[in-house]
């Protein structure tokens, strides 16, 4: 399909305002970049961090957007793996220097100078993206368009989150039960483990919806579970759900920390840190995290449940993101889609 020079995007001019739906140029593609043609893009936590300024480092103007699900339209000239014509999805690392010492030891999620889609790097809440193609994966043909797309961070980076849980033992906790928690407690259950699933106070919506997706028992993150968890991961930016996920946890147990931004942790007494207990975060994906998932994801199969929102209405799935009103993810469709 033939691409036109301007294109429509929601762009973010300066941190805390509304997205605006502007004409830009649409982007060419360097050298070992490919041109996409965005059919959906999914909308994560990470860009009402971004929005609301918490993540303090944004390229402005700037196109958010990480969960890029899209057609290759044009390839640069040292483009090998992509041709035109074929799908593929953009994740949160959009390239990394792979000189560092993070880079060369397999710990790219960590390197010095990363490029991140949608925050460093123009993202999907646009009609056209480019991306590097080493940094891009062909999606597993079972998903739509839409489906496909939270499995580009919320599946990426809560299957992360989960393979530093799982070890721990079999009864995992999981706090906040939004995108990344409602794929992450598939693949869990499909491993046999026993998940408990934390929501805000009272949300029976989303705790109904934990229970339909295998967890043994859901309630409110201020209640203790019925029993003692082996490992929790926090998926939920509230800082105040680090002791209690310690208290909930047994000894030797580890709390894992999900999200990109945190609210303060409160001080709590080392008591609840004794017994080994690990607290770690989880930062960004490699790429071979995203191969592992994207080859696991149809065997469990997981199966995303997603709202959709026309492009242009980004800023209302961004507000019902933040106000709790999403179930599984929102995504932004763009064009045309299967
Ligand atoms: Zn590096
Ligand atoms: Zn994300």
């Amino acid at each position: 399909m033939a691409k036109a020079e301007m294109m429509r995007a929601m762009v973010l001019e300066k941190p805390g305002q509304r997205l605006k739906w502007l004409e830009v140029p649409t982007p060419r593609p360097g050298p070992e970049q490919v041109l996409i043609r965005v059919h959906t893009c999914g909308v994560c936590r990470t860009d009402l961090h971004v929005l609301d300024g918490e993540l303090t480092r944004p390229k402005l103007p700037l196109i958010m957007g990480h969960e890029i699900v899209g057609t290759v339209v044009e390839t640069g000239s040292r483009v090998r793996q992509f041709r035109a014509g074929e799908r593929l999805g953009v994740p949160w690392l959009g390239r990394t220097c792979g000189a560092c010492r993070y880079c060369r030891g397999g710990r790219e999620n960590l390197c010095d100078a990363p490029g991140f889609t949608g925050y460093t790097l123009d993202g999907g809440y646009a009609e056209y993206a480019v991306a590097d193609e080493g940094y891009s994966f062909a999606l597993p043909p079972a998903y739509g368009d839409a489906e496909a797309a939270p499995l580009l961070c919320a599946g990426f980076i809560g299957f992360r989150s989960y393979r530093l849980a799982r070890e721990a033992g079999p009864r995992l906790g999981i706090y906040g039960f939004g995108a990344a928690a409602h794929i992450t407690a598939q693949i869990a259950v499909h491993q046999g483990k026993e998940v408990y699933a934390f929501t805000r106070r009272g949300d029976a919506q989303a705790q109904e919806f934990a229970r339909r997706l295998g967890a043994v028992w859901a309630g409110s993150s201020e209640e203790p579970p019925p029993e003692e968890l082996d490992a929790a991961i926090i998926f939920a930016p509230v800082g105040p759900l680090v002791p209690a996920a310690l208290r909930a946890t047994a000894r030797g147990g580890v709390v894992v920390c999900g999200g990109i931004h945190m609210s303060d942790i409160p001080s709590f007494p080392y008591d609840i840190l004794w017994g080994e207990r690990v607290v770690r975060s989880v930062a960004n994906l490699t790429r071979a995290d995203g191969e592992e998932f994207l080859e696991l994801a149809p065997r469990v199969p997981v199966k995303t449940e997603v709202q959709l929102f026309p492009l242009e209405q980004a800023n209302e799935a961004l507000e019902d993101l933040r106000r709790g009103r999403i179930q599984g993810a929102a995504v932004l469709v763009v064009s045309e889609s299967r």
